[in-house]
């Protein structure tokens, strides 16, 4: 039996779900949140039971510890042992990282090096990283990157129209993000296009981050985020795409520093900034029934943000066969997906069964009609699975 673990360290969290393979079966899966803190919080959902508890964990070795022993308590694993992988997510493989890639000193540099591109998250994966080494030192560890489904982008749709020496010298350029997410909601989705020779998807990833991806034959040819996840459609409280001059211009009428701004860009735009309700849709949609004037505007805002660009990607893949809708927004707010195909179906021809929509929360379907010109299907996403997956195959390979 093949016991293997997709891992995603934050800066003060450490999320885990063991698998067993070739299965993918779920065994258990889990949380340390606050590390760092005097109260932080270890949780670990097994067999239909919920154990949290609150006690100091200092750093991610600690919370690594605190898994192990939480394994072997309930009887999940007899001895560390039986762990044969390990798959680390990465948010940012900067231009290095076209596929997922087995721990080493060259990966960990590059990781390390790329640290200015995603200063809180690579640093984090590196803190986690190291912990799960301390303790099991032996393991296969894979890095599976978000950027990585995006390398295959063109030239044209990852350079910046900036000089271009900086594109060059600071590696400035699109490299998206949500690619883990896009690249599995592509593979679910191909089963519903059976005998397309070339199947185009626009693969629409709505949680509280918002990524949409055009791709082509399983690859991706275009996506919505830019250098950083602020970039593309709006998000919960993220602006997505400005004017760049927005930046200098409330910069000199407020007094902050370009870097106060960014942080504004990041934590207090998007539906939150707009609505100044929340940044949770669900919060949108009540305040909307209260006819909240913020709330409304934002969501309106949000609706036609997404479908710019599926028209964009429309025009950009020569037609499409397959929209997918995931994640959060996308796969629990049928309110969200009916104003989107109502807003596209006049240019696109598209069509879902409202009724089935209605009802559909977090559960895989084909919603269009067989009138529709482009299918429609919601899939939930699965990004820990792909990281099972990866590490999975590295240790097979490692080992054959
Ligand atoms: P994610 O980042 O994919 O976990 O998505 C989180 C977001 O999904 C939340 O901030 C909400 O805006 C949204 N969401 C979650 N559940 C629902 C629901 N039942 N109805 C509408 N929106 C939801």
């Amino acid at each position: 039996m093949a016991k293997v673990m997709a891992v995603n360290a934050g800066s003060s969290s450490l999320k885990f779900k063991l698998y067993e393979m070739p299965e993918e079966k779920v065994i258990c899966s889990g949380n340390a949140e606050r590390i760092g803190h005097e109260d932080a919080i270890f949780g670990i959902k097994y067999n239909g039971e919920n154990d949290k508890k609150v006690l100091p964990i200092l750093d991610h070795a600690r919370a690594v510890e605190l898994l192990v022993e939480a394994l072997i308590e309930k009887g999940i694993i007899k001895s560390m042992d039986e762990i044969i992988a390990l798959g680390h997510r990465i948010v940012q493989g900067g231009k290095y990282f076209s596929h997922s890639e087995l721990f080493n000193k060259d990966t960990e540099d590059k990781i390390e090096s790329l640290i200015p591109l995603a200063p809180l998250h690579n640093k984090a994966h590196l803190v986690g990283f190291r912990a799960f080494k301390k303790i099991l030192p032996n393991v296969t560890s894979v890095a599976v990157f978000d950027t990585a489904f995006h390398q295959s982008m063109e030239e044209q749709d990852y350079v910046f129209p900036i000089p271009y020496e900086y594109t060059v010298k600071y590696d400035c350029r699109r490299y998206g993000a949500h690619g883990t997410s896009h690249q599995y909601l592509a593979e679910k989705g191909a089963k519903y296009l059976p005998g397309i020779k070339h199947p185009r998807i626009i693969s629409c990833h709505i949680g509280s981050g918002a990524s949409i991806t055009a791709i082509k034959d399983g690859k991706c040819v275009a996506t919505s985020m830019g250098l950083t996840p602020l970039g593309g459609i709006m998000m919960g409280t993220r602006t997505g795409d400005l004017d760049p001059s927005v930046m200098n211009y409330l910069c000199k009428c407020t007094g902050k520093s370009v870097e106060e701004m960014y942080q504004i860009f990041n934590k207090q735009s998007g539906l939150l900034g707009v609505s100044e309700v929340s940044n949770d849709s669900r919060d949108i949609a009540a305040a909307c029934e209260a006819k909240n004037p913020k709330a409304l505007l934002a969501d309106k805002l949000f609706i036609r943000r997404v479908c710019d660009y599926i028209g964009q990607y429309f025009v950009r893949l020569g037609g499409a066969d397959l929209i997918i809708f995931s994640a959060g927004i996308g796969e629990n707010s049928p309110e969200f997906r009916q104003k989107v195909i109502d807003e596209i179906a006049p240019a696109l021809g598209v069509e879902i069964d409202r009724e089935l929509n209605k009802g559909l929360r977090g559960k895989e379907a084909l919603l269009s009609t067989p009138n529709s010109k482009i299918k429609v299907a919601l899939i939930p996403t699965d990004e820990e699975v792909m990281l099972a997956r990866d590490a999975y195959k590295a240790y097979l390979e490692e080992h054959k």
